[in-house]
């Protein structure tokens, strides 16, 4: 299990009140979503911080967040007010259930990861003596917590399932090229891939948009594209390019070179290995040295993910 407990959150040790919960564990949602799968697991501590303040301020007034744990779309499993405390989080069962909250809100479905991660703090609970039970929210109080996609998975067993053994499978992105794109001479141009055939963990971050692999992450990838309309013996070049957030700033990956031949030209762009910091988003650029305006008729890229 990947665990963050209080002290890296910089939190001191719960003023909640003692308890021995043993019947299982209640899940939680937040009631707006929150996008945080799509976004660095920063994020996700900078939430579980907020939802603190938010549950010990003036509108909850509570002793420490409300909830035993958080369970984040990459995995992890944040420490709330931890092992043997009484919670704010589901009234009628606060001191005899354990709580942990997605931070996911009704239109956002959970990552694998983050089931998983669900999976490691119930069998991590049942070797302190808790029993394997999960429960909704809805199940002590009448709450639309924790959501009907949430729900569901209380009810047909998923959270209560063996968690699965540490899986280092890539993320997997195939995206494809759906209209002709103008490739003027001496200009680098940026493909979009205005198809998308796989995509489960979101690199291609807008459809039909230009990203297919978003940072902080290692990655390989190859593009696949077909030009037509160069003369043969024209230069063409392609590399792959990492493009800030905020389109501050860019780096260039490495260049690859090829000629135009006689018909279509096909190039085939492979990066074994690389990495994309936090707040960058992969693209791919091809360009030509020639005299007439070529143009890129089909293609594909693909590319293996290991977020970081
Ligand atoms: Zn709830
Ligand atoms: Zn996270």
């Amino acid at each position: 299990m990947r665990f963050q407990s209080r002290s890296a959150f910089g939190w001191p040790a719960s003023a909640a009140g003692r308890a021995n919960p043993t019947k299982g564990l209640v899940i939680h949602y937040d009631g707006s979503n929150q996008g945080l799968a799509r976004k660095a697991h920063s994020a996700c501590v900078s939430y579980w911080k907020s939802t603190r303040s938010f549950h010990m301020g003036a509108s909850r007034g509570w002793a420490d967040i409300g909830y035993s744990f958080g369970a984040c779309p990459h995995g992890y499993v944040m420490e709330g007010r931890g092992l043997g405390r009484v919670q704010a989080a589901q009234p009628g069962g606060n001191s005899t259930w354990y709580s942990v909250t997605l931070m996911s809100g009704p239109g956002e479905d959970p990552t694998p990861e983050q089931i998983n991660a669900v999976r490691e703090l119930r069998a991590w609970l049942m070797g302190k003596g808790v029993a394997g039970a999960v429960r909704g929210h809805r199940d002590f109080i009448s709450t639309s917590c924790p959501g009907d996609k949430l729900y569901k998975l209380v009810k047909d067993g998923t959270f209560a399932k063996a968690p699965s053994e540490e899986d280092d499978m890539p993320e997997y992105v195939s995206v494809g090229i759906d209209e002709p794109i103008d490739l003027p001479p001496g200009q680098w141009v940026t493909v979009a891939w205005g198809k998308e055939y796989s995509d489960r963990d979101h690199h291609h971050w807008n459809e039909g948009g230009t990203t297919f692999v978003v940072g902080p992450a290692r990655y390989g990838c190859t593009a696949n594209v077909r030009i037509d309309g160069l003369a043969p013996g024209t230069e063409l070049q392609a590399r792959v390019i990492e493009v800030a957030e905020d389109g501050s700033k860019t780096e260039p990956g490495p260049i690859a070179e090829y000629t135009a031949s006689q018909g279509a030209t096909f190039l085939h762009y492979n990066l074994a290995a690389d990495t994309v910091n936090s707040k960058f988003r992969v693209r791919f650029q091809v360009i030509h040295y020639g005299t007439e305006t070529g143009r890129i008729t089909s293609g594909s890229a693909k590319a293996f993910v290991w977020p970081t």
